[in-house]
């Protein structure tokens, strides 16, 4: 992810560097060529609007082009300004503030990576913070989904609510939050029915399983490859669903990473985790100094 940014930034930054003295409109011409790689790394278009308005402010100043160091002070409204698009500099701590069992409702469409990613975080929250977690799927369209939950329970030697046929999936919301008080887990992750598309009767069992276990996270876990329609999907959830945050996941693909970089400044909601990889440990606290580090990097 982001290496055509990386590649581009650096040839603007190149071009500037070095240069003991930088006019206005050199500063302006490398600003422009930072929104051209923007827009090619398919940042939503308001977004990188608001970037190097904010940037241009700060940089055509006085204070930058009197500078000894132009050029750095120039890749320094940069990265500042990448690191507030992505979200400030300190990442938003995930909420495990409630009395137990909290829950944590994950959300998304189908092949997203959500039910690899609650087993992810199901993972991480009993080997990193030790707390004892249930996992239930909620899928009773698709029994391969609530299988495949199971298997990953086992794998990472987390429970998984046992599975039982009929069942809807309020009913199972129930039983998995009975389940979680009566055997005492700390954490109850419930996994959502995938949709293929952003569908309206799935959308109002979400939202009604939602009101029933009032979840301290709700979580929407989204394809980071698919760029701008993943933005558009997570404002559609968000619509729907009190969303408290979002896991993009396929960090590691080669996509341009304008998922990663719209989705905060779009929806306004965290980023909390990344998904790098298909390994059940690979899921990375999403840190906005760490990403604006390595499109500059
Ligand atoms: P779901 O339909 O949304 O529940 O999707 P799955 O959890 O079944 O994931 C679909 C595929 O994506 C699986 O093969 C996962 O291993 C893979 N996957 C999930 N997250 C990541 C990730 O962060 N990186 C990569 N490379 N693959 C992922």
């Amino acid at each position: 992810m982001f290496e055509a940014l990386n590649e581009r930034l650096s040839d603007v930054f190149d071009r500037i560097t070095g240069r003991g003295v930088l006019t206005e409109a050199d500063v302006d011409t490398a600003l422009r060529e930072v929104r051209v790689a923007l827009l090619e790394a398919d940042v939503a278009l308001p977004v990188v609007k608001d970037f190097i308005a904010h940037a241009r402010e700060r940089a055509t100043g006085e204070e930058v082009i009197r500078s000894v160091k132009p050029a750095d002070q120039v890749i320094k409204i940069v990265y500042d300004g990448l690191v507030e698009m992505l979200g400030g500099e300190e990442p938003v701590p995930f909420n495990l503030n409630a009395s137990p069992p909290v829950v944590v409702l994950m959300a998304g469409l189908q092949g997203s990576g959500k039910t690899t990613t609650s087993a992810k975080l199901a993972l991480r929250l009993s080997k990193t913070e030790r707390k004892k977690v249930l996992m239930a799927s909620l899928d009773t369209r698709r029994p391969a989904a609530m299988e495949q939950l199971a298997t990953l329970g086992q794998q990472i030697e987390v429970a998984t609510l046992p599975i039982v046929q009929g069942q809807s999936a309020v009913e199972i919301t129930r039983r998995a939050l009975q389940s979680a008080k009566l055997q005492g887990f700390d954490v109850l992750i419930l996994d959502t029915a995938g949709r293929t598309t952003v569908d309206e009767a799935l959308m109002a069992e979400a939202a009604e399983i939602a009101s029933i276990s009032r979840p301290t996270e709700t979580l929407l876990v989204a394809d980071s490859l698919t760029g701008q329609d993943a933005v558009r999907t997570a404002k559609a959830f968000h619509e729907r669903l009190p969303l408290t945050g979002l896991i993009l996941t396929r960090a590691d693909g080669d996509g341009r990473g304008g998922a990663i970089l719209s989705m905060r400044s779009v929806t306004g909601l965290p980023v909390k985790f990344l998904g790098s990889g298909e390994k059940i440990d690979a899921l990375d606290v999403f840190d906005a100094r760490r990403v604006a580090g390595r499109i500059l990097g």
